[in-house]
């Protein structure tokens, strides 16, 4: 496969920005080799700049939920941009957009949006704090939240993938009002609540630990969390950042019956421009200035690109059997890759939750992984590695770490999961 330009680009932009990159696992660190410039994108495949051809299962790390330039997304967006790209001024598609998210997911009254995940998180933790009178957060290890400071401990995504301990720059004050219990873990959960008695504002957790690989709750896992957080007097904030729109048509909240204080959106309300929200109960959001005390604001909040792209994803979404025949994608390719597994004599764990999905190829007499220590632990990155690099040669992405979650789109039909399997029988049955 040639890769000349890539590794030209490559070169210069390791010059020019930190890593080559502008968010770390793209660098390829937690696989080796080069990172493949892209150019552009269409339905389920995607072309680098040297023109060789992918079936991609990043999808831009998850929002793509109806695959690359998706024609009625492409001229919405074309159509907003025609109005004026930002006014910084409310618009009525931020009004729709968020009477959207409100009719497909019933614990949420009001929304703010803002510009990333990150920004989501962040603000979603000021407002608990504000509300609750208290200042300790208690999060997950492995579970990633976005790169704000207080969420910069035990954290996945980049962290995991280059195994780093916790980030420098992180004041000791600022971490130490971040508690960690591991996930599937209540009664760590219960021991930190018990050692700091009406100190934690919130528990915030990926409702699927896909941040660190694919890690489904435990039975009774989040329906605890919640139940503590109630009993506790602490807000119960489920990070739907990369699950919306993706577990289920209303997020992990819809698909398993919980009912969050507050939820933290992104990723597929953007359609693949830079969103994310955080919305939840009236009675809280109300705090939120202007309405309330609690300050938050943004240049191009509510940007009328971002929201156009994202409500139209939405709604398309929302069609009859759309997210329907994503999800079955995702389930038959899963199935597919679990029997070629069991044919070769290759140790995998595998999930599947609507349209997202992982594998973890396992080391020699693993247990199961449940949690981050679990991951580290039993997950072979080198193997992972040798199988990701096969698959770009057979013309598949997937995520260039064993850290991160796949997804499907429903640009994923029959004959491109075939293809992928194909692909995955051939490199399976080589793979050392
Ligand atoms: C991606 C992600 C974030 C961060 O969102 P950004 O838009 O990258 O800032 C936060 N939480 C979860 C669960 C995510 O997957």
């Amino acid at each position: 496969m040639n890769i000349a330009k890539s590794e030209a680009l490559f070169a210069a932009a390791q010059e020019l920005m930190p890593g080559g990159v502008n968010s770390p696992v793209r660098a390829f660190r937690g696989v080796g080799g080069v990172p493949r410039f892209l150019d552009h994108g269409q339905g389920a495949q995607i072309w680098d700049a040297d023109g060789n051809r992918y079936i991609d299962y990043v999808l831009s790390w998850g929002p793509l939920i109806l695959g690359h330039a998706h024609p009625q997304v492409v001229a919405a967006i074309q159509g907003a941009a025609a109005r004026g790209a930002s006014f910084g001024a409310p618009t009525a598609v931020e009004v729709e957009m968020a009477q959207a998210i409100i009719d497909l997911v019933p614990s949420i009254d009001m929304v703010r949006f803002v510009n990333s995940g990150t920004e989501a998180t962040m603000s979603a933790l000021r407002l608990a704090r504000a509300f609750t009178g208290r200042d300790k957060v208690i999060k997950f290890s492995g579970c990633y939240h976005g790169h704000a400071d207080m969420f910069l401990v035990h954290a996945g995504s980049g962290v995991a993938t280059l195994g780093l301990p916790d980030s420098p720059g992180v004041t000791a004050a600022t971490a130490a009002d971040t508690l960690t219990a591991a996930y599937n873990d209540l009664d760590e959960v219960r021991a930190l609540f018990a050692a700091h008695p009406n100190q934690v504002a919130a528990v915030i957790v990926e409702p699927i630990a896909a941040n660190m690989g694919f890690v489904l709750p435990k039975p009774g896992f989040l329906h605890g969390l919640q139940e503590l957080c109630w009993n506790e007097g602490a807000l119960f904030i489920m990070d739907e950042v990369m699950t919306g729109f993706r577990a289920d048509l209303g997020g992990a909240q819809v698909l398993w019956g919980l009912e969050p204080d507050i939820t933290c959106l992104g990723k597929v309300i953007g359609g693949g421009l830079p969103v994310g929200a955080y919305a939840g109960k009236r009675a809280i959001m109300q705090m939120v200035a202007p309405a309330g005390p609690v300050y938050q604001a943004g240049t191009l909040s509510g940007n009328p690109l971002a929201m156009t792209a994202g409500l139209t994803t939405l709604r398309l979404l929302a069609q009859p059997g759309v997210f329907e025949a994503a999800s079955a994608a995702a389930a038959r390719l899963v199935q597919g890759i679990e029997a070629l597994a069991h044919d070769h004599n290759i140790l995998i764990q595998a999930g599947v939750v609507g349209t997202m999905f992982g594998f973890y190829f396992l080391k020699e007499g693993a247990r199961v992984i449940d949690d981050y220590a679990s991951a580290r632990q039993a997950a072979d990155a080198a193997r992972y590695s040798r199988f990701f690099h096969a698959m770009l040669e057979q013309g598949v992405y997937f995520a260039p770490s064993q850290f991160e979650a796949a997804f499907a789109s429903t640009a994923h039909t029959p004959d491109v999961i075939d293809a992928t399997l194909d692909a995955v029988q051939h490199v399976f049955s080589r793979l050392s």
